[in-house]
């Protein structure tokens, strides 16, 4: 029997939509996600309910941020799901996560995200990181290779510093093309960030690291020392105990956090 379900929605590329219609996907991660009323449980980008619908039957709330003002009046309408949705519609990269904290709750966060936005989406989320107890991303294959890349490997980046920074990364799994309508042009995966309790490299400026992180990643052929002349001496590098002639991809993100706490303290 087939999977697939009638959409009655013309799929607007610009917001990204290719829409789960693979149930077994569905309820693998709704499983992952594991929903209860502990937590605020906030899904962005709900589209048609495909994730929106199985996950709401088990707890009483969920919100949910989308951007596209048709599918946000179906789901206004939806016949079960509507005494249950908090609906934001909107731009998620703009929204603030923290209006809807509430006392001694963190939030789980999910969802089968716009390719297209998929990386800034998760850098405005990290921001929110110590309010989160977990989130559960549908991405391109290709950036959970990256978010959970180990150092010295082609896809180690700036992504994955900053990821491995805030969370812990574990990939659950993988999704061919044909489990979406349309089906996108790429391999999808779905990867499960945790965010660290206590972060095992603590980090004094969160600006230094970032500006850190996209200096030195700037030029991916090039040595730290190139990358990074002019923000740190040979002698500094080498107080740090790492080797100025490294690629950036070769640094780990402790030694990354440790640049940067050493940038902050020139700084202040
Ligand atoms: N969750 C649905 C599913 O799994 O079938 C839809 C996933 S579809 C890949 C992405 C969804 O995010 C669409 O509903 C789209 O309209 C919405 N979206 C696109 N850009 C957005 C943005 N900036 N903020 C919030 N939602 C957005």
């Amino acid at each position: 029997m087939s999977n697939k379900v009638h959409l009655g929605h013309t799929a607007r590329k610009r917001f990204g939509q290719n829409f789960l219609t693979d149930s077994n996907i569905i309820n693998r991660i709704v499983g992952a996600i594991s929903p209860d009323n502990e937590h605020v449980m906030v899904e962005i980008g709900p589209g048609l309910a495909a994730l929106t619908e199985p996950v709401a039957e088990s707890i009483d709330k969920l919100t949910v941020v989308e951007l596209d003002r048709d599918l946000v009046e179906r789901l206004k309408q939806h016949p079960v799901l509507k005494d249950k949705l908090e609906i934001h519609q909107g731009d998620a990269l703009q929204f603030d996560f923290s209006q809807l904290m509430q006392p001694g709750k963190k939030m789980k966060v999910f969802g089968n995200l716009p390719y297209n936005i998929s990386t800034p989406l998760m850098f405005h989320l990290f921001e929110y990181a110590e309010q989160i107890a977990s989130m559960h991303f549908m991405l391109q294959k290709e950036v959970v290779l990256r978010l959970s890349a180990s150092p010295g490997t082609k896809a180690y980046g700036r992504l994955t510093v900053m990821a491995q920074y805030y969370c812990q990364v574990i990939p659950v799994l993988e999704v061919p093309p044909e489990s979406f309508t349309p089906p996108p042009k790429v391999d999808s995966a779905v990867v499960r960030l945790v965010p660290f309790a206590e972060k095992p490299y603590p980090c004094d400026d969160i600006k230094q690291l970032q500006h850190v992180t996209s200096t030195a990643f700037n030029m991916r052929r090039k040595t730290l020392r190139n990358n990074l002349k002019g923000l740190f001496s040979d002698e500094e590098f080498s107080r740090l105990n790492i080797d100025a002639s490294l690629r950036p991809e070769q640094v780990s993100v402790e030694q990354y956090v440790a640049l940067a706490n050493l940038l902050a303290s020139k700084n202040s």
